[in-house]
């Protein structure tokens, strides 16, 4: 029998893992201190090259990691971080954990549960091939478990979403009367909501800090790290600790969430945010908790500081939707980041890289969202995903492109968005029926149309607005996927009046447009 070696300040009974999106400080883990445990963070090439990244979430997260890194060490808690440019850094999540286990001597290593599966399933294979004990434990940050969608829905078709938001509803007692009733008689108040936004009320004010990680941007590229987008690496706006993203969340509640529901459709030239409220960085790094956003969310409307449709609609993105998508994620990974039910296989225009197209929509939402790594639901569904829907772009071409731009983009969030919800490619698992519009809805929620190089009213021509042409198009080619769905029956009793001149008009005008997307 071996005789336990006792502990030198060299080693470490245990390590601990935390991935660059578990920067939770409140985590039971940190409730006690033990000289015994490491905790580990580390900057590897594995994380910033599986896509291609904005440089703002690359920043972004390893300054936040950076940062969780040092809190823990003034709670005196021992810490090891291995940097980008660290010389014994081997640049991969195994590799490194195996050389630190041997280092500091350890028989255990513990991990919080990946959100993605990509890092669940590498964790896990490599941790059962060890000869020490590898355990996974919860992140402690979701309503619900990973597997509960499957029980919610085992059975069922279609996975609807506001079918498992009441569930939710219910259980959390979140707006919900004392006889169970949904606070207000209804638990949907989007034909209150949804509007365009006029120039009135006025922009909240964008209170975020402001840091600079110039020397950190430096690193970066001398390490030969690759990215796209504006790294704003002398003025980066995200909160990047828990103290941080709490003061930025009292500033949304405070001066912006009253508004959130009437415009969370709308959007403008003006602003890139509206009335949004940038949360979702310091929720996917799990900074923030899901449930003590949705209370100070309730709380303002007890409090009588925000409307119950502001506040009914912005509760539901996060204890519904966010809830759902990962629900979702987990019930058909591995394979769903892959699905094509529509056949879809054109390339991304070259302007998805620059933004440089005469389409305004597009030159206002992509552009934005390669200058601030951000763009509002909308946005990303109504105008980018729209596009790419309607022109046949390849999904897991539109996938990694979501992936890499986003901020918040972390695989079990994006993949049900960009593939389930924006592009159909799930065959209408997710989403009842495809998200596309022609110019009429962009002009009605936007100041996108006036200005724009293309007339929003024609449909063929030269200056006809490409999203008119391609929407009829997109339809007719799809008839035999989409024409026996229950909520296209208008747009098909339309389709059918167009046949003859008119409608050869548009496949052919669309046809030519499908040639030469690089010259929109
Ligand atoms: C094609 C596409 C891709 C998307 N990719 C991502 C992604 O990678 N990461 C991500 O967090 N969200 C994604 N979303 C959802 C949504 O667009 C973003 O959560 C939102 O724009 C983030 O900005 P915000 O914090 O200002 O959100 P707000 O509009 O202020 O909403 C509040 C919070 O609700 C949650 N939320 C809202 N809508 C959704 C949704 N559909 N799914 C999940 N959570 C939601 C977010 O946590 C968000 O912070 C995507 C949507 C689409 C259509
Ligand atoms: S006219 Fe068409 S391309 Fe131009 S902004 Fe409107 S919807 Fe976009």
């Amino acid at each position: 029998m071996t005789t336990p070696q006792p502990l030198t300040p060299q080693r470490a009974h245990t390590l601990r893992l935390l991935l660059g999106d578990q920067l939770n400080p409140e985590h039971s883990w940190f409730a006690t201190q033990d000289d015994g445990v490491v905790y580990v963070l580390m900057e590897v090439r594995q994380e910033t090259d599986y896509v291609l990244h904005h440089a703002q979430k690359i920043l972004a997260i390893f300054a936040a990691m950076r940062d969780l890194a040092r809190h823990l060490r003034e709670a005196g808690h021992r810490v090891r971080y291995v940097a980008i440019d660290d010389a014994s850094n081997r640049q991969s999540v195994p590799d490194n954990l195996a050389a630190l286990m041997a280092h500091y001597g350890a028989h255990t290593l513990q991990y919080q549960h990946p959100d993605e599966w990509r890092l669940d399933e590498q964790l896990r294979t490599w941790g059962a091939e060890q000869a020490f004990a590898v355990q996974a434990v919860s992140s402690e940050h979701f309503y619900t478990a990973r597997t509960e969608m499957s029980e919610v829905f085992k059975g069922r078709k279609q996975w609807l979403m506001e079918h498992f938001y009441r569930r939710m509803r219910q259980r959390h007692s979140v707006l919900i009367g004392e006889a169970g009733e949904p606070e207000g008689g209804q638990w949907n108040y989007d034909h209150d909501n949804r509007k365009p936004w006029p120039g009135t009320p006025a922009l909240p004010p964008d209170a975020r800090p402001t840091h600079d990680h110039s020397a950190l941007w430096a690193t970066l590229q001398a390490a030969g790290v690759q990215s796209f987008g504006n790294p704003q690496a002398h003025a980066l706006r995200w909160p990047l600790n828990r103290a941080e993203a709490l003061a930025w969340l009292d500033h949304f509640i405070a001066t912006t969430l009253p508004h959130f529901g009437a415009y969370e459709d709308a959007m403008s030239t003006k602003s890139a945010r509206l009335f949004h409220s940038l949360l979702s960085f310091a929720l996917n790094t799990k900074m923030l908790r899901p449930h003590e956003v949705v209370q100070r969310a309730q709380a303002a409307y007890h409090a009588g500081a925000a409307p119950l449709p502001a506040v009914e609609g912005f509760i539901r993105q996060i204890l519904g939707w966010r809830e759902y998508v990962r629900g979702i994620y987990w019930a058909h990974m591995p394979g769903y980041d892959e699905r094509n039910a529509l056949g879809h296989s054109m390339p991304l225009p070259e302007w998805f890289w620059t933004g440089k197209t005469r389409m305004r929509c597009m030159q206002n939402a992509v552009g934005q969202s390669l200058e601030h790594a951000y763009a509002h639901h909308i946005q990303r569904l109504m105008v980018i995903g729209n596009f790419a829907l309607l022109a046949g772009l390849d999904p897991a071409a539109v996938h990694r492109w979501y992936l890499g731009v986003y901020i918040d983009a972390f695989e079990w969030v994006e993949v049900p968005n960009t593939v389930g919800m924006s592009q159909f490619a799930d065959g209408g698992l997710l989403a009842t029926k495809p998200y596309v519009s022609s110019a009429a809805y962009i002009d009605r929620m936007s100041d996108y149309c006036s200005g724009c190089h293309y007339d929003k009213k024609q449909k063929v021509g030269e200056r006809a607005c490409p999203y008119n042409a391609l929407y009829w198009d997109f339809f007719e080619r799809n008839e035999s996927t989409l024409g026996n769905n229950f909520r296209l029956g208008m747009v098909y009793r339309q389709l059918q009046k167009m046949q003859g001149p008119q409608l050869d008009a548009l496949r052919e005008h669309a046809a030519s447009l499908r040639t030469r997307l690089d010259a929109l």
